[in-house]
């Protein structure tokens, strides 16, 4: 069922974001989430895919900025992403099928506000922000403050987002991106996790983690990089951090995984990617 009663397709931010201000609008960026929802809500649907303001990606200064309309077989084609974002590109590789990543957008990733959205993990990690539009004006904000519930966002009605600033990592950033689902391609993570610091001395300085799938918003485990600080990345170090990742996640049971089952994949998975970390 839908209520749509008109069908826009503006050729400019400004149009789309008047268009935003009357109110009453679904978006539709590449619609791999939008159109298998049974209920499309909106007296206008507007189709943001020919901005020409939302794509593309561009190095500028010491910042990443992907619009949001970019697909993510752009972003994994993308030589920029691989050499200064591997993790996203990582991520991008683990994303569906062709299909799915020739249509879906990483701004409809980020606001289809799911906790297993593959991408928003390594963003996390990278301390990313949005970029939103309204009629009126711009605003940045942190990509770990924007969301509020499964589905929600704290983007308002009025606003667009328009795209996604990644700071460029500092010298002696690694990071690595796992995913794990019940069979190798096209499926959704049953967990996802992110890790990335500075390694110095064995140890990972400044570092960042991120959870998929296992609480109601993509996760930014503060407990975890809290346990990382200052501990080196041996045997032990190790199992301490991954306790601390067990600890601090509180997944559901549902179709792909029990809670109990999710939890020990983050233990595991958070040991599997600090080795990594700790042999780059
Ligand atoms: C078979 C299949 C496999 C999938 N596999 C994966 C997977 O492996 N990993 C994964 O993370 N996801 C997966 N997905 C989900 C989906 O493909 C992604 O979330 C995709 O990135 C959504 O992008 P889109 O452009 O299609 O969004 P749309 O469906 O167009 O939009 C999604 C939501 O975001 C809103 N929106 C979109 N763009 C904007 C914008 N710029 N500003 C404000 N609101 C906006 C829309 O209104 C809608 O609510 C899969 C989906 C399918 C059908």
């Amino acid at each position: 069922m839908t209520d749509i009663q008109s069908y826009q397709v503006p050729a400019s931010l400004a149009e789309a974001t008047a268009i935003l201000a009357n109110g009453d609008v679904s978006i539709l960026a590449g619609g791999t989430d939008l159109m298998l929802q049974k209920n499309l809500h909106g007296g206008t649907l507007m189709n943001i895919r020919r901005l020409e303001e939302l794509h593309g990606i561009q190095l500028s200064g010491n910042t990443i900025r992907i619009g949001a309309v970019t697909t993510i077989t752009k972003i994994l084609e993308s030589p920029l992403i691989e050499k200064h974002l591997p993790i996203l590109h990582e991520a991008t590789n683990h994303f569906a099928s062709v299909q799915i990543r020739n249509a879906g957008t990483i701004g409809g990733n980020i606001c289809n506000a799911s906790p297993a959205g593959d991408t928003l993990i390594p963003l996390l990690v990278l301390d990313a922000q949005v970029e939103l539009a309204s009629a009126a004006d711009t605003r940045l904000i942190p990509i770990a403050d924007f969301f509020i519930a499964p589905g929600k966002t704290s983007r308002e009605p009025g606003e667009l987002l328009t795209a996604i600033h990644i700071p460029q990592p500092a010298e002696g950033f690694v990071a690595c991106f796992e995913k794990f689902g019940s069979r190798p391609a096209l499926d959704i993570s049953t967990v996802s996790i992110g890790i990335g610091g500075i390694l110095q001395d064995s140890k990972l300085q400044a570092a960042r983690v991120a959870f998929g799938a296992v609480a109601p918003i993509p996760l930014l485990a503060k407990k975890t990089m809290a346990a990382i600080e200052n501990q080196t990345l041996d045997v032990d170090g190790i199992q301490t951090i991954a306790t601390a990742a067990r600890d601090e996640v509180n997944p559901i049971d549902d179709v792909r995984a029990s809670a109990w089952y999710r939890k020990e994949l983050i233990h595991n998975l958070t040991r599997k990617v600090l080795q990594n970390v700790a042999n780059t």
